[in-house]
């Protein structure tokens, strides 16, 4: 490769949330950086960042699609590909089902002919969804989960399980080198604020004075990675020497319930604040919380940045993002 023509990552879903911090530490690393994205649940100033760094390149178009010819045009410079391509939260990808289950299927599809063509490493970020409401816990990558392939999370949970097993397949037939990676719940700057999900939910209510939204009892769990520990992860997995045979969990294993974390919020913002209770939706998972032995393992990763510290970033963040003066000034 000479300096004109260096090799690329192409980063899939680039602009969202995840996908746009994992751009930015690419480029600090010093890579050429392509970033696909539809734009569909993107914040734009996430990508106005990363734009004016020289090299980043953008291009517009959605992984259903045939890809764009720009992206054809540099297959052969491709070492690298992320696909980290669809809506995440679950009123995102529900509002589009079909959407939704064609961007894990035939989206993954189209990125792994890519790979093929190219000779690119492939790497997949799948989901702890494919547990389903996990009868074992905290999940081991061996557990193959308790999903409802009929019901409203299915679009995600089962496109994500079929976008795995043709990853897999690839691998297996020898036409691409693949990881998967299995995140869990994930916070941090440059969530949308009408995201859906729980802790941009439960900060931008607080911040606006609002009540703040608990769905069932509050006693369900979650456990919540920092994004900066999750996009070290993945590009240890995606660097790493594991035979690319089998998922590997991504997510901080501290677990808590959602009435623990929202007093872990007001603890950072202040409170006390007035509580919604609504109904739980179909199919909420009760617990989650990964097992991360297998990561740790073979990447040398587990989280470094405990919750209280990555909430007080987020917090600080989203009080300057959504313009709230009094409470930037008490962070
Ligand atoms: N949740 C909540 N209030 C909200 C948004 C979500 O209580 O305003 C709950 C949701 O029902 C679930 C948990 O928080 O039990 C995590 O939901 P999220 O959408 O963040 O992620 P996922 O369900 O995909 O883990």
């Amino acid at each position: 490769m000479t300096a004109h023509n260096p090799s690329l990552t192409l980063v899939a879903g680039g602009a969202g949330f995840i996908g746009s911090h994992l751009c930015a530490e690419l480029l600090a690393r010093g890579e050429h950086v392509v970033c696909l994205d539809n734009l569909q649940t993107a914040r734009p100033s996430n990508l106005r960042v990363l734009e004016s760094h020289p090299n980043f390149t953008f291009i517009e178009g959605d992984i259903v699609n045939p890809l764009p010819g720009e992206i054809v045009a540099l297959s052969d410079r491709f070492t690298r590909i992320y696909n980290l391509a669809c809506a995440a939260s679950p009123p995102q990808y529900q509002a589009d089902p079909e959407h939704t289950m064609l961007t894990c299927v035939v989206g993954t599809d189209h990125l792994l002919r890519l790979s093929e063509s190219s000779g690119a490493r492939f790497l997949l970020t799948s989901t702890s969804e494919v547990y389903g409401d996990p009868e074992v816990h905290p999940q081991r990558e061996g557990y193959r989960g308790f999903v409802n392939c009929t019901g409203p999370r299915a679009c995600y949970d089962e496109g994500k399980r079929a976008a795995e097993a043709m990853t897999f397949d690839f691998a297996r037939m020898g036409r691409a080198a693949v990881r998967v990676a299995r995140i869990f719940n994930t916070y941090g700057p440059h969530m949308h604020p009408d995201d859906g999900r729980v802790v941009s939910n439960l900060i931008c209510q607080i911040l606006a004075g609002r009540k703040v939204t608990i769905y069932g009892d509050g006693n369900q769990t979650r456990s919540f990675c920092y994004v900066s520990d999750m996009v070290d992860g993945l590009i240890r997995l995606m660097e790493s020497d594991a035979d690319g045979l089998e998922p590997t969990n991504l997510g901080n294993p501290e677990e808590r319930t959602l009435n623990e974390l929202l007093d872990e919020i007001l603890a950072v913002i202040g409170g006390p604040v007035a509580i919604d209770y609504l109904p739980l939706p179909v199919d909420d998972p009760r617990r989650r919380r990964p097992d991360i032995a297998r990561a740790q393992e073979q990447l040398g990763w587990q989280p470094r940045v405990p919750l209280a510290e990555g909430l007080a970033r987020t917090c600080a963040w989203f009080a300057e993002e959504i313009g709230a003066p009094d409470f930037e000034n008490r962070l």
